[in-house]
């Protein structure tokens, strides 16, 4: 379980997520923004492996374009950060 869990904060990680404390029973955990610490969501623990980084991934384009993660625009940077031609390219699809 602390295997997935850790997978699962560090898929997060690369966007500017982190992973709070277990929201209740210990099955889900509080999605809460790096930089100013608002809350964004929860996340299940039930994952199988590399599903927590597909997720994240299949969402880069969300975050990249601010529809997805905090009004602080944190995610947004951090993806800028971790893959700036991806980035640029949601820019472009996201259509202004
Ligand atoms: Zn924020």
């Amino acid at each position: 379980m602390a295997d997935i869990v850790d997978e699962i904060r560090r898929a997060y990680a690369a966007v500017g997520i982190r992973l709070d404390q277990p929201a209740a029973y210990g099955t889900y955990y509080r999605l809460r923004c790096a930089a100013c610490d608002q809350v964004l969501g929860n996340v299940g623990d039930r994952l199988l492996p590399d599903m927590a980084a597909a997720l994240v991934d299949q969402q880069f384009d969300l975050y990249a374009t601010g529809l997805l993660g905090c009004d602080c625009g944190h995610q947004r940077e951090a993806t800028r950060a971790l893959a700036p031609a991806r980035w640029a390219t949601a820019q472009a699809g996201a259509g202004g």
